[in-house]
């Protein structure tokens, strides 16, 4: 008799009804958080699966229908499947503009502006004075003409479709000399190259990969010629027997021929970082002042406000650019100029930039702070890995990343956590999983053995600890 009422096909007769389980009480809470439609969809679904296993499982696969079981095994499934795919993780990596990990975080005066723009309507391109039509570029234009000393600017999704657009406007169909040593591919197939051959113009090559010649560019020069181009090699550097033409011998040139001269700054930056300790990188500024036409650069890299590309320069080539369908194509939204108006504007006050640019003064962190945060974890990471792992506090250097600055190096410090018993990598990769499964996932960099955590860029400390907790049981 046992055995019959045990047997797959009675068991089936105790599987409830979907609406039975939806009217359970415990249910309630979950249906008014994730709604009808999903509650039911896992309903269903669990439903479905407990079927199956009853062949195999038998009487226990109907336990999680129980009344204290069903609401947490339901809340786990929703709560998964409506997680945000996108979400913040710390950035444990030592690079401080990861591409990958989104790039410069922003200043709280940007987010504040993004928040403040994002529910509701603005005056996006309306003019409120003449009750008109405006322009979305007017909310940055003001900002960039006086910080940069520009005649105009114009401002699109990236760098990379402001070259695109630049190259485009002024080049198309036209020839654009180029040095050999300039031709650099970055991240995420932005080559020099293909872009220009997408942008119409044909790329004329000139010079070696490490030496090029005023007279290289002079030659290469015909009636064919749209423009000149420059580009900042950011995240290389061609070292010993090398000659480069400087933007300004190359605006000689320019103003001979009258052609225009385009730099793409890369990560351009908009104040001196040697004020903070980095290595000098060519700012905007300096480079509209030696002649170049129209400059563009990066939102996200080291100026550290939102992904864009800013286009700054001659008024007639801006107004040129800013006619051209393809600035339409690739121009910014409202929160994302809310934004970089915000971090433009802490621009003006170069004084407490290394406070309230997160990307500078994550850039900028002293070697001895960083250590601090690193004792702060050392011991709370100790018991919660427990003796599977050494822990240890190690120097280390952090990188800049997004190819700003590609040579230098910056002193922090790291966490180093190294598997102490059999099959180490095997130790190493489930704890960089763990690390990686956390509500807030932990990025790390494996080196030699080790899982290594720079905290050059852990600001949150409570809530790093806060979540170690999750990490136990995984190890074992
Ligand atoms: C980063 C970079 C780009 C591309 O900029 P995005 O903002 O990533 O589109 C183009 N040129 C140079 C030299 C760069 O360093």
């Amino acid at each position: 008799m046992q055995k019959s009422s045990n047997d797959p096909q009675s068991l089936r007769t105790r599987v409830p009804s979907v609406d039975k389980l939806l009217r359970l009480e415990s249910v309630a809470p979950i249906m008014e958080t994730y709604g009808r439609h999903l509650t039911t969809e896992a309903v269903r679904t669990l439903i479905k699966e407990v079927r199956a296993a009853l062949q195999d499982e038998g009487e226990s696969a109907l336990e999680c229908f129980s009344e204290g079981a069903l609401a947490p095994v339901l809340e786990t499934r929703l709560f998964k499947q409506t997680a945000p795919s996108l979400k913040r993780v710390f950035n444990l990596t030592g690079t401080v503009l990861h591409t990958n990990l989104g790039r410069a975080p922003l200043p709280q005066e940007a987010i504040d502006a993004m928040v403040n723009v994002a529910g509701g309507a603005s005056n996006l391109e309306y003019d409120l004075e003449d009750g008109k039509r405006g322009d979305r570029d007017s909310h940055l234009e003001g900002l960039l003409q006086e910080i940069t000393g520009a005649e105009a600017a114009t401002v699109v999704n990236n760098n990379a479709a402001a070259v695109l657009l630049v190259l485009n406007t002024l080049a198309n169909r036209k020839e654009v000399p180029v040095s050999r040593g300039e031709l650099i591919e970055i991240g995420g197939a932005f080559r020099v190259p293909d872009i220009m051959k997408r942008a119409g113009a044909k790329l004329v090559e000139v010079g070696t990969t490490n030496r090029t010649h005023y007279d290289d560019y002079a030659d290469a020069v015909s009636s064919k010629t749209g423009a000149l181009m420059k580009v900042h090699t950011s995240n290389y550097m061609v070292q010993g027997f090398t000659k480069e033409v400087s933007g300004r011998e190359l605006s000689r040139l320019s103003r001979e021929k009258d052609l225009p001269l385009i730099e793409d700054l890369g990560s351009g930056t908009l104040t001196d970082l040697t004020a903070y300790g980095l290595p000098h990188e060519p700012t905007a500024q300096e480079t509209l002042a030696n002649g170049i036409d129209v400059v563009t650069f990066s939102g996200d890299k080291l100026l550290g406000g939102p992904q864009a590309g800013l286009i700054v320069g001659r008024k007639d080539l801006i107004a040129a650019i800013k006619k051209n369908p393809i600035k339409r194509a690739t121009r910014l939204d409202k929160v994302t100029i809310a934004a970089l108006s915000a971090v433009l504007e802490l621009y003006r006050d170069p004084d407490r930039l290394a406070e309230r640019v997160p990307a500078i003064r994550l850039l900028a962190k002293q070697e001895a702070e960083i250590r601090q945060i690193a004792k702060r974890i050392e011991e709370p990471l100790r018991a919660v890995l427990g003796t599977a792992f050494g822990v240890t506090i190690v120097p280390c250097l952090s990188q800049i990343g997004s190819g700003s600055l590609p040579v230098e190096r910056l002193k922090s410090a790291s966490i180093s956590i190294e598997p102490l018993g059999k099959s180490k990598g095997k130790a190493l990769n489930m704890l960089a999983s763990a690390f990686r499964s956390l509500p807030m996932p932990v990025i790390g960099r494996i080196q030699d053995n080790t899982l290594m955590l720079d905290v050059r860029c852990l600001d949150d400390v409570d809530g790093f600890l806060g979540q170690l907790n999750g990490l136990d049981g995984r190890q074992t």
